[in-house]
Parts: structure tokens; C-alpha cells; sequence
């Protein structure tokens, strides 16, 4: 039964980047006379932008907006692979609300540390952090970012990598989850209501 049920979803799915894929190509001679020598990427970065309208790579600094477009570039043309953004760059505000819903969802901070960490310690303030999607594309980005200095870093989010050029090829530690590293049994509760 839940094969069954989801299989429309996955039909859906695999529709959609057959059109992407076909938007791409009819876009590539548009995008050669606007960029000659990077048409590739920017026919993908249009067919991506149709395919996830909503996703938004600014704030995302230079080199890791760079090596995500190049990994997503290579995953479409290479693999066939559809790499959305759901979230890249948040602002300190946003990242404080988020916070503070998770603390009221489950009950306390520490138990919040786990999803979403406070804005001065967040990779989605820094720019340096992109949530992406659907799980296909996730696990091609798994397999191959490291080309790219990207990385899945938490175990409990398989959608969750950073881009990190500080050890070139060298995969940093995956942590079980957000907040692993950060002595949780010293954060006080006062830090939800600032
Ligand atoms: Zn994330």
C-alpha cells in the first residue's frame, strides 16, 4: 500500500524534471548568445528557476553560491538530476523566529538545538548553507560535492549542506545533529526570549 501511494507522487516527480530537461535544451541556444562560454549553466539555472520558482539563492556568499550553480550544473546535464534550493541565506530575525517555534514545538531549547540553531550560530546566517531538495537530488549532492566543497553535515538532515573550501577535498566530521558540538547543557533557557 504505501508503494501504491506513493507512486503518483514519483510520477509527478519524474514529470516534471522530464520537462526541465527539455526546457533546458530549448533554452541552451538563448542562453550560448547571452553567456557563450557558461551557456550550460545558465539554461540549467533557468530551467531550475521555472521547475522551483520559489527558491532564492540570494544572500548565499560568492563561493558558495558559485559551487552550489556548478554542482547542480553538473548533476542536470551529467546525471539528469533536479537540485532545488528549499532554503539558502536566512537573516538573523528569521533565524530567531525559527528558534523560538522549535523551542515552543518541542517543549525546550536543548530539544530545539537538535533542528534549528539560534542566528549567531547558524551556517544559514553565514551564508554558507543550503537546504535543497527533493531526496534524489540530495543524495547525488551526497555523493558528488565534495568536487564542490559541499558537504551533508548532520545525519538527521539528509536536505542540510555547507560549503566548506577550508580542506579541499576532506569532508569535515558529520555531526549526529545541529547543536552536537555547542556544550548544549550550558545554554540557558533566557536565550529564547532574547
Ligand atoms: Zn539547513
Amino acid at each position: 500500500m504505501t508503494v501504491l501511494a506513493a507512486r503518483p507522487g514519483r510520477l509527478r516527480d519524474r514529470l516534471f524534471e522530464a520537462v526541465t530537461n527539455v526546457l533546458a535544451i530549448l533554452l541552451l541556444p538563448i542562453a550560448f548568445v547571452r553567456r557563450p562560454g557558461n551557456a550550460a549553466q545558465l539554461a540549467c539555472q533557468w530551467a531550475l528557476g521555472l521547475r522551483f520558482p520559489a527558491e532564492n539563492l540570494d544572500g548565499l556568499t560568492v563561493l558558495a553560491k558559485a559551487a552550489f550553480q556548478a554542482a547542480r550544473t553538473d548533476a542536470f546535464w551529467c546525471d539528469g538530476q533536479l537540485i532545488g534550493l528549499t532554503s539558502g541565506h536566512r537573516d538573523a530575525a528569521e533565524q530567531h523566529q525559527l528558534f523560538n517555534d522549535e523551542v515552543v514545538r518541542t517543549g525546550s531549547v536543548s530539544a530545539a538545538r537538535r533542528h534549528v540553531l539560534p542566528p549567531e550560530e547558524s551556517t544559514h546566517v553565514k551564508g554558507i548553507a543550503m537546504d535543497v531538495r527533493p531526496v534524489e537530488g540530495a543524495r547525488w549532492l551526497e555523493d558528488n560535492g565534495w568536487r564542490y566543497d559541499l558537504y551533508r553535515t548532520y545525519d538527521n538532515e539528509w536536505w542540510h549542506f555547507e560549503h566548506r573550501p577550508q580542506n579541499p577535498g576532506q569532508a569535515p566530521r558529520r555531526l549526529p545533529h545541529p547543536g552536537w558540538t555547542s556544550r548544549p547543557y550550558l545554554v540557558s533557557s533566557g536565550e529564547t526570549t532574547r
